[in-house]
């Protein structure tokens, strides 16, 4: 797997808070230009705004005007937040870059565009999709048959397509049909042997052609994380002798003309143009090969792979792309054109079946911090300094030692006073152990060591070499915030396959950060931690945040999170899912709650996990009963108890503030 370089030690440089600071300072230090595709910007009040186009110009609108909102209607952090007219806006100029690129180049044949619905199947997501979509016969992939059956709920046109992925059984043959029979343009894909005998049988039984496709495997490799979705190694696709073997089999079934469309799909994500090209080259030659045989070829589907830019970087690693999408469009209907025309092969509709970059923008991850631990040493009393200095009997030496470190600080090396600190703090954790030195005594120990780290952080900014034992100090001494969320439910990327998401606060962005800081989440898992983040120099370690003020929020935002993210997410500790609010902004700048989704109860995670709530609830009960009856607690205790335990249940899984 490639990656951008992690920039190994923070270059922000945090430490002078008293510098001017502006808005713009930290719209550079988060990258928000790079990654945010001009749908996010930071305002002249600090706050961070979600930019809407419109015809006449774009609508900025502050994201703490909707937390506001969220608030006010009672709906709790985390939450994920979907912006409508940015699925809207990605949709549309997904075809017209299309539809561009194919009046340029005076391509032939149209572009049909498809959205696999398991990049987000929340019913609102594809509502909106088929409601966009509609203007452009923008239709839906299935990848089984519960999204089949998503997928002709959402039909409104008999020009957009429905391509079936995966493996059908004859129900899902069935279905498919039926829906043919019905004048919806519906393909099934076959992606092994086994499927077209179910496929012709059905078709007979029920006097139905089937409209059908091919998935091949394709021998070019793509760069990035799905690397192995393409080439030998790929688990889908059919091999050159399968698909002959199809060819011949609806030959001798007389069927041959109902194979029409050509499929293949490199992987997700694909960071690097020059992969695409050659995948679409290779994928002609079979759409060619098919010609020959004599099937009634018209489609030629390219799957998906049109990467998002995560980390902004615009470059060939892995959560980046090195193309743009007008670019991506003229380089594939230029490829088919280049491919075809010398063998006088109709130009054929090209299909797409973008996920990622239709959806990712349009969603957000909100939170709220909850709580902040620095690694920051108490002050030294200045007594114990002076008291060290007489040298004076009654402290552990090797604590001397460590004072000792502290008054001459600046004159030793750096790397001298980590050794030091390191040793020294050992030696006193090995007299605790023996029963030699007290708890307080090792806590002295402790906090003085952190104390030099500290100095040796803060100096290190001002060195020119930093050798290597202490690189990773100012990582490993981070800040750590904890976050009101799951990873495991909410950004399961993260921790299943390291993706990126650019993370940032949504306000104060008029103040300079002055912290250093990791992320952690609520469950209390060693996985559940963020410490790769996008920065102005590449990936970095840390996250520049800023200090908590009492009484007031920190909110915290996750973006481009609308793919993948939604439904592979887990009850990690039962966490459940989130409060979901889509908004729609409007030109005159008001926007309106469209949907409102409160997440899990306890109840209903206890009740995924086959628990009884009732019997639950019943135990408890019992429980306290039998303490009325021994007289520990009272009878309006009891009931006090049960009240706030009933609640519970009905409560949100993550962390709810005090009223
Ligand atoms: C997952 C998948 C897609 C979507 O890919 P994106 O990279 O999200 O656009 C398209 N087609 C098939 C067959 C898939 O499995």
């Amino acid at each position: 797997m490639k990656r951008s370089p992690i920039t190994s030690n923070n270059s922000n440089n945090l430490a002078d808070a008293n510098q001017p600071w502006s808005p713009a300072d930290s719209a550079a230090l988060y990258c928000v230009e790079d990654w945010g595709n001009q749908y996010f910007g930071v305002t002249p009040q600090g706050n961070l705004a979600v930019k809407v186009p419109f015809n006449q110009s774009d609508v900025e609108l502050p994201l703490m005007d909707i937390v506001a909102g969220m608030r006010e209607r009672g709906v709790d952090m985390p939450c994920i937040l979907r912006i409508e007219n940015l699925l809207g806006h990605r949709l549309s100029i997904l075809n017209q870059a299309f539809e561009k690129a194919i009046r340029e180049s005076n391509y032939r044949n149209v572009y049909r565009g498809v959205f696999p619905i398991k990049v987000n199947q929340q019913s609102h997501v594809v509502d909106e999709i088929s409601r966009f979509g509609q203007s452009h016969n923008h239709g839906l992939e299935a990848g089984s048959k519960a999204e089949l059956i998503i997928a002709l709920s959402h039909t409104q046109s008999l020009d957009s397509l429905i391509i079936c992925n995966g493996y059908k059984d004859e129900e899902f043959v069935e279905l498919g049909l039926y829906a043919r029979k019905i004048g919806v343009r519906c393909f099934f894909v076959i992606e092994s042997l086994a499927e077209l005998p179910i496929i012709l049988a059905v078709s007979q039984r029920l006097s139905i052609e089937p409209l059908l496709g091919v998935r091949i495997r394709l021998s070019t490799t793509v760069d990035g994380h799905w690397q192995q979705d393409s080439g030998d190694q790929s688990i889908f696709g059919l091999s050159t002798n399968a698909l002959l073997t199809i060819v011949d089999q609806l030959k001798t079934a007389d069927m041959l003309h109902c194979l029409q469309l050509l499929h293949c799909h490199l992987g997700s994500q694909i960071p690097n143009i020059r992969n695409i090209r050659v995948g679409v080259q290779e994928a002609c030659r079979f759409y060619g090969g098919l010609v020959k045989e004599g099937a009634d070829m018209g489609y030629l589907d390219l799957g998906g792979g049109l990467a998002v830019d995560y980390d902004g970087s615009r470059s060939n690693s892995t959560h980046s792309k090195n193309y743009g999408l007008n670019e991506y469009c003229v380089d594939i209907v230029e490829t088919v054109m280049e491919s075809l025309d010398p063998l006088d092969i109709p130009h054929p509709v090209i299909v797409t079946e973008s996920g990622r970059a239709t959806a990712a923008y349009s969603s957000l991850l909100l939170f709220n911090v909850l709580d902040v631990r620095h690694h920051r040493a108490a002050p030294i009393p200045e007594s114990l300094l002076a008291s060290a200095k007489q040298n004076t009997q009654e402290t552990l030496s090797p604590i001397n030692s460590l004072l000792h470190v502290c008054e001459h600080f600046a004159d030793m090396r750096l790397q001298e006073c980590y050794n030091d600190a390191l040793f020294y703090r050992e030696e006193v954790r090995e007299l605790f152990k023996l029963g030699q030195a007290s708890m307080r005594e090792r806590g002295l120990a402790e906090n003085l060591a952190l104390s030099i780290l500290n100095r040796i952080v803060s100096e290190m900014p001002k060195i020119d070499r930093i050798p290597t034992e202490i690189e990773d100090l100012p990582t490993l001494l981070a800040d750590i915030y904890y976050g009101n969320f799951s990873l495991f439910q909410s950004l399961p990327d993260i921790w299943a396959i390291d993706q990126v998401f650019p993370i940032m606060p949504i306000h104060r962005l008029q103040e300079k950060p002055t912290n250093d800081a990791i992320l952690a989440d609520l469950t209390c898992d060693c996985d559940g931690k963020i410490d790769q983040f996008v920065g102005p120099n590449g990936l970095q370690p840390t996250l520049p945040l800023h200090e908590l003020n009492e009484d007031e929020e920190y909110y915290l935002g996750v973006f481009l999170v609308g793919a993948y993210q939604e439904t592979l997410g887990d009850l990690h500790n039962l966490f459940g899912d989130t409060n979901v609010v889509s908004v729609r902004i409007k030109e005159d700048q008001n926007f309106e709650f469209v949907h409102e989704f409160h997440g899990d109860t306890i109840g209903d995670v206890l009740e995924y996990v086959e628990y009884d709530v009732k019997n639950v609830q019943e135990k408890f009960r019992q429980l306290a009963e039998q303490a009325v009856r021994a007289k520990r607690i009272s009878a309006t205790d009891r009931r006090e108890m049960l009240k706030a335990f009933k609640d519970s249940l009905q409560g949100y899984t993550y962390f709810e503030k005090s009223q």
